[in-house]
């Protein structure tokens, strides 16, 4: 097949992937109507990326999940989704206003009882999970700031267990981690290259097909 804009092919193959094996409901759809609807900026995870997400969490086996960036809770719905009946997540959010739209979303998606979202600064929040020893956690999800993604690397490992997967979105970021003056291309740079020489971790970074491409690095710990 031909096309003259390769973006608009990705696009449409990730939409043709997404269609087949991620067909949204009423849950998944109004999550992003209502999230659009209270000006949450429009950086969720694609449909085909949360079957993705949702298929290497139950492949897992996950029970525990914690993730850093909630947003409109769209990326927690796939992961609550993979959980067993008495599985947990806690989400994390800077925002106060996300983390309602997301704490709606979830309760319309009758996921509430398995996700607390909290607020604050993740890195506070990851002190606190730490401090009052919540971890050990099957599935870490990062996607926030991008310049704290090594740091964040350094919480996930410390609160996970050989078995346990860590997962962070971005992490090619249209290109940018190959351009040194980018400072989020670099900082996710400095996060892929810790993740590959890591002697703790089994990792890789499985490309995204989107209009700007991207990737889902993804890692086992040893
Ligand atoms: N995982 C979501 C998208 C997250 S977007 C999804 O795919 O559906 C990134 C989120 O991280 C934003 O909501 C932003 O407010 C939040 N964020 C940014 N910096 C943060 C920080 N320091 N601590 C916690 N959350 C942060
Ligand atoms: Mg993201």
């Amino acid at each position: 097949m031909q096309r003259d804009d390769l973006g608009e092919l990705l696009s449409e193959v990730e939409g043709y992937i997404g269609g087949l094996f991620s067909p949204q409901d009423h849950a998944l759809e109004a999550a992003l109507e209502e999230s659009r609807r209270a000006g949450l900026p429009e950086i969720h995870i694609s449909p085909a990326q949360g079957r993705l997400m949702q298929f290497l969490a139950e492949l897992g086996g996950a029970r525990r999940v914690l993730e850093i960036g909630t947003l409109g809770g769209y990326s927690a719905i796939y992961l609550a989704r993979a959980l067993p009946e008495d599985g947990e997540m806690i989400s994390l959010e800077l925002e106060e206003d996300h983390a309602r739209v997301a704490r709606a979303n979830l309760e319309r998606a009758g996921l509430d009882t398995k996700v607390e979202v909290r607020v604050g600064d993740a890195r506070e929040s990851l002190d606190k999970i730490q401090a009052s020893e919540e971890g050990p956690f099957d599935l870490v999800f990062i996607d926030a700031d991008k310049e704290a993604y090594p740091e964040y690397l350094d919480y996930a490992l410390r609160l996970t267990r050989p078995g346990s997967v860590i997962m962070a979105d971005n992490t090619i970021w249209g290109g940018a981690v190959m351009d040194d003056s980018d400072e989020e291309g670099s900082a996710l740079h400095e996060f892929n290259r810790r993740l590959a020489s890591e002697g703790r971790l089994s990792a890789t970074i499985i490309p995204l097909l989107r209009e700007r491409v991207d990737g889902l690095a993804v890692a086992r710990v040893i």
